[in-house]
């Protein structure tokens, strides 16, 4: 099939707090071909995105073929070279996301398979998720046993607190993850561990900043058993290579609809498996990294930002699987299984 339509939307948010997510948030991008399917994907670097995508890499999608995962790549290739000179990383890749798990949902519909299944098929039939929120008695009622708490506003006694009321919510077995979010230097991050010694704390994650590989390589072995996660403002199998020489991550946490989509994450699992680094995606439990973690590659940890049980929220993607028993499955839809909410397009 050819490729005969390609746009970009910022959706209408509504419960978007003010931040650089008011016009730099999620973008929906949608492929049409010439034997009548739509594909949806998802991608971020808002309005500029979306630019990105309508004004350079739409006229280099139009009247291109797309038959095969090949072909995908073959696109992505394309685009990531031709948006070089003003991209490689930020914006214009975070545009590619979201053609790029365009192009594969189109792919799964016009072949009538999921995502999962044109990646081989379901190895993990459920998934284990793991909230990201303070909502731990909502959580703990869904059924999970994991929950990551964003801790950037926090003091030493509340993160304390946390862990303290956490591991007697979820047991023994729980997996409990804090998020600093860039909020903490090295001093900070290590008198956090030593303040959380005896709770079994999974993961510290985003600590420091993304470019400080080398104070993030000497802080690593120092917050041992505590694993230093990060990786969701790190772009492309390039850059996790790069990363991958460094040594500055336990975990890599790429997240599919900001590092160049389903196709460069295929391309960071094949690094990460031969770099011996555990794969969580970033909100890896939407379903744009949920097909790829039930195809079987990365952990079986698949991460669902719940927030508060009684927020309002915006939801672009409709008939997402939600959490049963803590965990998610991908259904046998074509495509990635969802609907975009037009009402917010
Ligand atoms: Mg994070």
């Amino acid at each position: 099939m050819k490729i005969t339509e390609v746009e970009a939307v910022y959706p209408r948010y509504r419960q978007v707090a003010p931040s650089w997510r008011t016009h730099f948030w999620q973008i929906a991008v949608r492929l049409r071909s010439d034997t009548g399917h739509e594909g949806w994907g998802y991608g971020g670097g808002g309005v500029a995105a979306v630019e990105v995508v309508n004004r350079h890499m739409r006229e280099l999608l139009l009247g291109k073929s797309v038959d095969s995962a090949d072909d995908i790549a073959a696109l992505w290739d394309l685009l990531y070279r031709q948006s070089l000179p003003y991209g490689r990383s930020g914006v214009a890749v975070m545009g590619l996301s979201g053609v790029d798990l365009a192009l594969w949902d189109l792919l799964g519909k016009a072949e009538g398979k999921s995502v999962c299944d044109l990646l081989g098929g379901v190895k993990r039939p459920k998934v284990r998720a793991y909230a990201t929120g303070m909502d731990l008695a909502w959580y703990r009622d869904l059924g999970f046993d994991a929950q990551k708490a964003p801790v950037s506003q926090a003091d030493e006694a509340q993160v304390v607190a946390w862990a303290e009321k956490a591991r007697g919510l979820f047991g023994p077995d729980a997996l409990l993850m804090a998020d600093c979010y860039m909020a903490w230097d090295s001093a900070t991050c290590l008198r956090m561990a030593e303040a959380l010694e005896g709770y079994g704390i999974h993961w510290f994650e985003d600590l420091l900043l993304p470019d400080d590989v080398e104070g993030l390589a000497a802080l690593r072995p120092k917050l041992k058993p505590i694993q230093l996660a990060g990786g969701e403002h790190d772009f492309t199998h390039y850059g996790f290579a790069a990363l991958a020489r460094t040594g500055a991550l336990d975990i890599w946490q790429p997240d599919l609809t900001w590092c160049g989509g389903l196709t460069a994450g295929l391309r960071i699992a094949e690094l990460a498996v031969e770099h011996d680094v555990p794969l969580v995606p970033h909100r890896g439990g939407e379903v744009w990294g949920l097909h790829l973690l039930a195809a079987g590659y990365g952990e079986d940890l698949g991460e669902l930002v719940m927030g508060r049980r009684d927020a309002d929220r915006d939801v672009l993607w409709l008939d997402e699987p939600g959490p049963v028993e803590g965990c998610l499955a991908v259904g046998a839809a074509p495509g990635f299984g969802v609907r975009v909410n037009e009402a917010m397009l």
